[in-house]
């Protein structure tokens, strides 16, 4: 298994971790092109996640923005209500593999925490989730979500107090119990194996997107959306779709209050590279290579770095990457939801943000396929706040 996208990628992790990383990596190999280990998923996917996922042709949305014909891959649909149940489920069926007892996480918007507090119920696993204290604020229904679940949620009161936290505070606790504890990373970042795995678990995504497509329409899109955080579900939205040469791929990345101001998390925009958090790849940080503070309206953005593969994808102009402002993405989140009667994730709706701003340059046969990542249940209280309309308080 290659470790690197170019340059970016590796495995910077201190020494007390390097057999766990070590550990991970042969059971990932051993695992993926295990005939058993992906007839299980897969049929865990089937008939507990809710798989496939609807390609859904948003034709109000069409013909509102009078341009490219609009298709909504929905990851909402999901059970759990986003993307991250594909990668979670994958990984806690390699944690049993390694005869593990114990997951650990982090999480933003706490939809992977609850992700992963769902896989532990499932496979009768003890649970700890980390979140920064921010986060528990704005997330609160999760928080509550993964006490249910049975999952312990510790309230991470350093730095920022949001997601960069939450992974230093989820790596420390894994040093500190690597014997009977794997921990469940988020995204497409971190060490190797962490990138290559979780896009591998995505990847569902975009294989069963082009087969959908192709069904439907008979033909490929001439665009792929996805919001990026870390960048788990747009690289799953992209993966299948990379060799084919005429389709553009657009990640989405959360420019908060702008890209000109201090407070954005758009990592392409204004990143650098560095070493942070087990990888290389481009990161918000000062000339000193301090990470530098981040700000995004959605709790699954706010994220300082980006995975090694969309690094490279940028590198290498495979994929193209757009800053999208908070209000831009709140404006999508209430477009969606009158338009469609879809209410979107505020993460997706980033995307979806995107789309709107672009669709009407297309041709009417041109197909765009947005990455719908996740449902927005848990941003009604918070953009509600946003909009000065306090509902709960
Ligand atoms: C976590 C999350 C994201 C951001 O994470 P990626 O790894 O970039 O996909 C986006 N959308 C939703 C709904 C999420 O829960």
């Amino acid at each position: 298994m290659n470790a690197r996208f170019g340059e970016f990628g590796g495995q910077y992790v201190p020494e007390i971790l390097m057999n766990a990383v070590i550990e991970l990596e042969n059971a990932y190999s051993r695992c993926k092109d295990d005939t058993g280990f992906n007839e299980r998923l897969s049929e865990l996917l089937r008939c507990y996640a809710g798989r496939p996922s609807l390609l859904y042709y948003a034709e109000n949305m069409t013909a509102d923005l009078g341009g490219a014909k609009i298709y909504l891959k929905r990851e909402d649909l999901n059970h759990t209500g986003s993307h991250k149940i594909n990668n979670v489920l994958g990984q806690a069926m390699i944690a049993k593999e390694m005869g593990k007892t114990r997951l650990i996480a982090e999480t933003g918007a706490g939809q992977h925490g609850v992700a992963t507090a769902t896989a532990a119920a499932l496979f009768k696993m003890d649970c700890e989730i980390f979140m920064g204290k921010e986060d528990t604020e704005r997330q609160a229904l999760n928080v509550r979500r993964m006490n249910l679940l049975g999952a312990k949620v510790h309230c991470v009161t350093s730095g920022t107090q949001t997601l960069k936290d939450a992974v230093n505070e989820t790596m420390r606790e894994w040093t500190r119990r690597v014997s009977d504890t794997h921990y469940v990373l988020g995204s497409v970042m971190g060490p190797h194996p962490f990138p290559t795995m979780v896009r591998d678990f995505q990847s569902v995504i975009s294989r069963e997107a082009r087969q959908q497509i192709l069904e439907i329409e008979g033909k490929l899109p001439r665009a792929v959306i996805a919001c990026v955080g870390g960048g788990s579900n747009a690289i799953g939205a992209f993966y299948h779709f990379i060799e084919d040469a005429e389709v553009e791929l657009i990640g989405c990345e959360a420019a908060g209050l702008g890209v000109e101001t201090p407070q954005n998390a758009a990592t392409i925009a204004n990143g650098t590279t560095g070493i942070f958090h087990g990888m290389k790849s481009l990161f918000c940080q000062d000339e000193y290579g301090q990470i530098t503070p981040v700000y995004s309206i959605s709790a699954g953005l706010d994220y300082p770095g980006i995975g090694p593969e969309h690094a490279r994808l940028h590198q290498t102009g495979r994929a193209k990457y757009a800053a999208v402002t908070d209000s831009q993405a709140v404006d999508a989140f209430e477009y969606l939801s009158r338009t469609e009667g879809i209410i979107p994730a505020v993460e997706s709706a980033h995307a979806v943000a995107y789309a709107m701003g672009t669709a009407g340059g297309y041709k009417k046969d041109d197909i765009i396929i947005i990455n719908l990542s996740g449902r927005g249940d848990k941003d009604v209280a918070s953009i509600a706040r946003y909009k000065g309309e306090d509902l709960y308080e």
